[in-house]
């Protein structure tokens, strides 16, 4: 039984006073049974972590090593003892952004295990990848390179975020989600094997809001969201959190 988790990506937004949200979001669903996730900049991890109770809180990103001269970077370890207990990592704005490749992102993911923490890593197509109908054989090296030997359903969630999706508002259609979870599943499993392949869990992220949410959650292999611009206020994120915990 894959317990249904919704993740917001704050992205490079948010000050100490928007630390409010946590209140809210937590009184507004202190009763659901799903996981519910906030990975907000790094400067706000500790402080969100210290006043969350139900909602974990998770980095945007790790360095491979475990400390070292890396300016500007954050190790795995230090993540854990701001109070994280996930990472997303691979997200397409640091492939795009910061260059990172499979193997970068491979790497990142055996240093967030090594820490303990749940590794949310990051697949998706381009809108060109998709016109030329190689979405599936993006998706199929994207997992195969950046996803280590050492995963399980424990310690893993793939995020399936179509790159034309997130932050335009423009969302597949529920079959084109459904062929990808699908399809990542059945890789899963083909790798780890059955049991470990059905446990880990499979979000879709690109443009989810209140008004395409249950549509989205009743997908086959759809576990949960990873959600960006409608994370960043209780008033968007709490209709999403209600329509996973009710699908
Ligand atoms: C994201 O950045 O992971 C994302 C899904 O963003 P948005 O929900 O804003 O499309």
């Amino acid at each position: 039984m894959r317990r249904k988790l919704a993740a917001g990506n704050w992205k490079m937004n948010g000050l100490a006073a928007d630390l409010d949200q946590i209140d809210a979001l937590e009184a507004a669903h202190s009763a659901v049974d799903i996981d519910i996730l906030i990975c907000p900049p790094a400067p706000l991890l500790e402080r969100m972590a210290a006043r969350a109770s139900k909602i974990a809180v998770g980095g945007q990103d790790c360095h491979a090593s475990v400390s070292g001269a890396h300016t500007g970077d954050t190790a795995a370890a230090m993540l854990v003892d701001a109070g994280a207990s996930h990472v997303i990592l691979g997200h397409s704005e640091r492939r795009t952004d910061h260059k990172e490749t499979n193997d970068d992102v491979r790497a990142k993911a055996r240093a967030a295990f090594d820490a303990g923490l749940i590794a949310i890593i990051c697949v998706g197509e381009t809108l060109a990848e998709r016109e030329a109908a190689n979405t599936l054989d993006i998706i199929s090296g994207q997992l195969a390179g950046s996803i280590p030997d050492a995963a399980n359903g424990t310690n893993l969630v793939v995020a399936y975020e179509p790159v034309w999706a997130i932050g335009t508002g423009l969302v597949p259609s529920t079959d084109q989600i459904g062929e990808v979870h699908d399809y990542i599943r059945a890789k899963l499993e083909a790798r780890f094997g059955e049991g470990v392949g059905r446990s880990v869990r499979l979000l879709y992220g690109g443009s989810v809001k209140g008004s395409n949410a249950a549509d989205i959650f009743a997908v086959s292999n759809v576990d949960g969201a990873l959600v960006g611009g409608a994370s960043l206020t209780t008033d968007a994120f709490s209709p999403i959190i209600t329509a996973l915990a009710a699908s």
